[in-house]
């Protein structure tokens, strides 16, 4: 049996970009050879083991041929028979479809060193039209290369596009959309994972809430993406500002109501969930905290419950600066202060003074106003 190095690890390591995960294949084995060699059955429907030692993925050389819907509708062939560069065609792009034999030599039969060089992200081969999750996953690429100066091949996008006005992107489950947009939020480029989505009009149909973002000014766009992205590594926040920026002309009502079905659609994680319902509800308070009088304050920090969960305030704080980025925000220098002194009212001192029920409630509520009404600058 020979092994090869495949996929994202060769093409980072070309790239001088750090590789995290190392993917392999084998040529002219056997599952019974792999097992007798002490390699771990991955639980799929296709041929993968897991290398005893090192936990990474050893997948047999296969073919593919689609044989239904979406992204699990393929058979696979896995035999001693298939060649490397067999297996290296069913990949979707040419970056991705080179091999780095045990001695170092590249085998790149799809010209992808060529495409790494030229700065292009272009399909295998016609097949690539087969597989929906392509169209995410060359926007996740665009987005992660795009300040290397990478461009998504017209003939691709022409594929992306046509792959779009099937009915074939409503065959991927949530999850799988999920890990995509999650990943791709995550990229340095983050915005230009939606914008190839919605040139090839796919984010119509798997996240047409975020149309709106192209009705906004593009340098408003721009520039409070590239400020989230400068102000946090943070897929939520950059959720959480997207989100506000394409329900910007909503009412607040209005804009809870398409945040919260979309994140039970694509089942994001609840962090992700409250943050960005939070950020589109109080941004606009947040950023004009100083302007607020003291009831309105108060009525900010108990609605985002900050005395009992201060660990919401910094990411929010970042999600605003991002969506209100020519400013320095007041409530950046002066809210954690406040907080810090509101918790230290202790209703137990104000019972020793004498307060007790409903008086205890309004004297409590009195001294938090006052705390309210003088800020720190
Ligand atoms: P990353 O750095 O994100 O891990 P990667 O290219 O290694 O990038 P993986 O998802 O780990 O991506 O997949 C490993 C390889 O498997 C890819 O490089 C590609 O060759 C192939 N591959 C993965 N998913 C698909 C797909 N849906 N269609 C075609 N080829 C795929
Ligand atoms: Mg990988």
């Amino acid at each position: 049996m020979q092994i090869y190095l495949v996929g994202g690890a060769v093409r980072d390591q070309l790239l001088d970009y750090p590789v995290y995960d190392r993917d392999w294949v084998v040529v002219g084995a056997t599952p019974q050879q792999m097992l007798a060699q002490g390699f771990k059955p991955v639980g799929s429907e296709f041929p993968v083991f897991i290398h005893p030692d090192s936990g990474e993925e050893y997948a047999l050389a296969r073919t593919e041929r689609k044989s239904g819907k979406g992204y699990t509708g393929f058979q696979y062939h896995a035999s001693p028979e298939v060649t490397l560069e067999e297996d290296l065609l069913r990949r979707d792009l040419t970056i991705n479809a080179m091999a780095q034999a045990e001695d170092g030599q590249l085998i790149d039969p799809y010209q992808g060193r060529q495409d790494l060089e030229n700065r292009l992200l272009r399909h295998v081969s016609p097949a690539f039209s087969e597989d929906p999750l392509r169209v995410l996953r060359v926007a996740r690429f665009a987005a992660r290369y795009a300040h290397l100066g990478f461009k998504v091949a017209d003939e691709t996008l022409a594929l992306m596009c046509e792959l779009a006005a099937t009915d074939e992107l409503h065959h991927l489950t949530a999850e799988r959309v999920w890990k995509e947009l999650e990943r791709a939020l995550a990229e340095p480029s983050p915005l230009v994972f939606f914008d190839l989505l919605q040139r090839c009009d796919a984010l119509a149909v798997l996240l047409p809430e975020l149309l709106p973002l192209y009705t906004l000014p593009r340098e408003q766009l721009e520039q409070s993406v590239a400020k989230s992205c400068q102000l946090s590594k943070q897929a939520d926040v950059r959720f959480a500002v997207l989100l506000s920026l394409a329900t910007e002309a909503l009412e607040t009502e209005q804009a809870s109501a398409l945040i919260e079905p979309l994140c039970e659609r694509l089942r994001s994680p609840k962090a992700f969930r409250e943050l960005a319902l939070l950020c589109r509800r109080w941004h606009p308070s947040l950023a004009g905290f100083k302007q607020l009088d003291d009831s309105e304050r108060l009525a900010l920090i108990q609605g985002l419950d900050l005395l009992r969960r201060p660990q919401r305030l910094p990411p929010l704080l970042l999600a605003c600066q991002a969506l209100h980025p020519d400013h320095p925000l007041p409530a950046c220098q002066s809210l954690p202060a406040l907080l810090e002194r509101l918790s230290q009212l202790n209703p137990k001192q104000l019972m020793a003074e004498g307060f007790k029920g409903k008086a205890l409630g309004q004297e409590l509520q009195a001294r938090q106003l006052q705390l309210c009404s003088a800020l720190d600058d």
